[in-house]
C-alpha cells in the first residue's frame, strides 16, 4: 500500500461528490481512508454540475459548498476546494478536469488519491478520459452497503488491466446513508438528525432545501450563483 512521505511526496486525498447533502456516510469513508492511507489531508470537491444529474435536480452549488464547508470544519485534516463550483460558466464540470488542476496544482509533489464509493468506482469506465485519469491520480474504492464491488476486477481488468494495481478497495464500517434518503426523510418532514452533522441540517432548514417549507432564513448567494439558480 503506498503511504504518505513514501519518496518525501504528500499523500493528498481527494473526494468528489455532489453532495446534496454531504453526510455521515462520506466523512466516516474520508477519515477512514486518512488513517489508513496515512494521508495529510483530504479534499472535498463538491461538484459544479455533474455530467450525469439534471441541474434542476441539483441543489445550488453554494449551498452544497457550504454544507460540505459546514461539515467538515471540525476536522483539521479536512478542506473544501471551490474549484468545481467556482467552474460555473461550464455546461458539465467532468473529474478529469479537477485531476489535471490538482495534479498541475501541486507540480508532481504529491500522490493524489480520488476517494469514491463502491457504486461511483464501477461506473469509472464511463468517466471522461478515464485512461489519463487513472494514469495521473490512484483511486480508493471505499466500500458501501448495497453495491458489491466483486465484480470491479472483472469489469476495469477487462478494459483497463493496468490500472488495477493503481486501485486500492478499502472496507468502510457500514453507512447505509445516502444523500438521496436524507432528501427524501426531508420533503416528507421527516427528522434526519445524525444522518449528518447538525449544521448541515440546520442549515437545510433554514434555507428550506428539500423541502416546499419556508425557509426560516436564506443564506445570501453570489449573484453568479442567483443568475444560475434563475437559468
Ligand atoms: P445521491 O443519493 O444524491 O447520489 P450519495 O449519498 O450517493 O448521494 P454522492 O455525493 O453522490 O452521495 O457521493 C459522493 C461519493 O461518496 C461517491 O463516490 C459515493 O459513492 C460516496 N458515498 C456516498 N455515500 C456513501 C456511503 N454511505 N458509504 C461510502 N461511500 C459513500
Ligand atoms: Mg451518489
Amino acid at each position: 500500500m503506498l503511504h504518505a512521505n513514501s519518496e518525501e511526496k504528500q499523500s493528498i486525498g481527494l473526494m468528489g461528490g455532489t453532495f446534496d447533502p454531504i453526510h455521515l456516510g462520506h466523512l466516516v469513508t474520508a477519515e477512514e481512508v486518512r488513517i489508513k492511507f496515512g494521508l495529510d489531508k483530504v479534499i472535498f470537491v463538491p461538484s459544479g454540475h455533474p455530467p450525469h444529474k439534471e441541474a434542476k435536480d441539483v441543489s445550488a452549488p453554494e449551498h452544497r459548498y457550504l454544507m460540505t464547508v459546514l461539515a467538515t470544519i471540525t476536522n483539521p485534516y479536512f478542506n473544501v476546494s471551490r474549484v468545481e463550483v467556482d467552474r460555473m460558466q461550464a455546461e458539465r464540470t467532468y473529474t478529469i478536469e479537477t485531476i489535471r488542476f490538482f495534479h498541475q496544482y501541486y507540480e508532481g509533489k504529491a500522490n493524489l488519491f480520488f476517494i469514491t464509493g463502491a457504486d461511483a468506482i464501477l461506473e469509472i469506465l464511463s468517466w471522461k478520459d478515464y485512461q489519463e485519469l487513472l494514469s495521473i491520480c490512484s483511486f480508493i474504492a471505499a466500500t458501501r452497503p448495497g453495491y458489491s464491488l466483486s465484480k470491479l476486477e472483472e469489469t476495469i481488468g477487462e478494459v483497463c488491466p493496468e490500472a488495477l494495481c493503481n486501485i486500492y478497495v478499502v472496507e468502510i464500517p457500514a453507512m447505509a446513508i445516502s444523500s438521496t434518503f436524507i432528501r427524501n426523510r426531508v420533503s416528507e418532514g421527516k427528522s434526519i438528525k445524525y444522518l449528518t452533522p447538525e449544521a448541515v441540517t440546520q442549515y437545510i432548514l433554514k434555507n428550506g432545501l428539500y423541502s416546499d417549507a419556508k425557509p426560516q432564513y436564506k443564506t445570501p448567494l453570489s449573484s453568479d450563483t442567483k443568475n444560475r439558480i434563475l437559468k
